[in-house]
């Protein structure tokens, strides 16, 4: 879905598709000279990630397997409280693997800085953590990110994964919603 298709529902586009693709690309070339002669491990955590680790995969020319995580934390609202519990574990075994952990998103940093620390519990060789965006403003815990695509204003965002309320995950650039979809309140 373009942004065009969203009409009203949205208020402004911050990162078109075409800039989030050039993005990547550079990205993946940085992550195959980095992982040189490596295979990787790309984890995705679902469902947010399913389009960046679509996207940055195809443009690396490194080896990469891929599996998946699902993660829900606890917290009230939008609000992650960084007690994370997994709904669907690697099939993978992580042990002296080199992982690259992808996300749409990070927020307040609570969700990925305790998937960073359970995937090296496990004996994973490196975890090294690829995001689409980043939010520096609403950081609540140091994480240490190897790429960033977009740091963003800390708002709400949906497209390029992010959803709201289960929808406009396939809008294909990011933006903020426009206050009369989600009511005005403070999401
Ligand atoms: P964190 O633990 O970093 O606070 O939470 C990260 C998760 O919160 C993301 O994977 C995403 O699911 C959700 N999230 C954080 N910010 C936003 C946002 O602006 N829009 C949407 N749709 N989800 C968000």
């Amino acid at each position: 879905m373009d942004a065009a298709k969203m009409g009203s529902d949205l208020e402004r586009v911050l990162i078109t598709n075409d800039e989030m693709q050039q993005r990547l690309k550079e990205i993946a070339k940085q992550v195959d000279a980095d992982f040189a002669g490596r295979s990787i491990l790309m984890v995705g955590v679902l469902k947010g990630a399913v389009m960046v680790m679509a996207d940055l995969s195809r443009h690396l020319q490194s080896d990469v397997e891929m599996d998946w995580m699902a993660v829900s934390s606890y917290g009230s609202g939008t609000k992650s409280s960084g007690v994370v519990r997994i709904l669907k574990d690697l099939d993978s075994d992580v042990h002296e693997r080199h992982v690259l952990l992808a996300e749409d998103i990070i927020d307040s940093g609570l969700t990925l800085a305790w998937l960073k620390e359970n995937l090296e519990a496990r004996g994973a060789a490196s975890v090294t953590i690829v995001t689409a965006l980043r939010k520096p403003d609403a950081l609540k815990v140091p994480v240490e990110v190897g790429y960033v695509g977009f740091d963003i204003p800390n708002e709400f965002v949906v497209g390029y994964g992010l959803d709201y309320a289960g929808k406009y995950r396939n809008l294909d650039c990011v933006g903020t919603l426009a206050p009369h979809v989600y009511g005005g309140d403070d999401v």
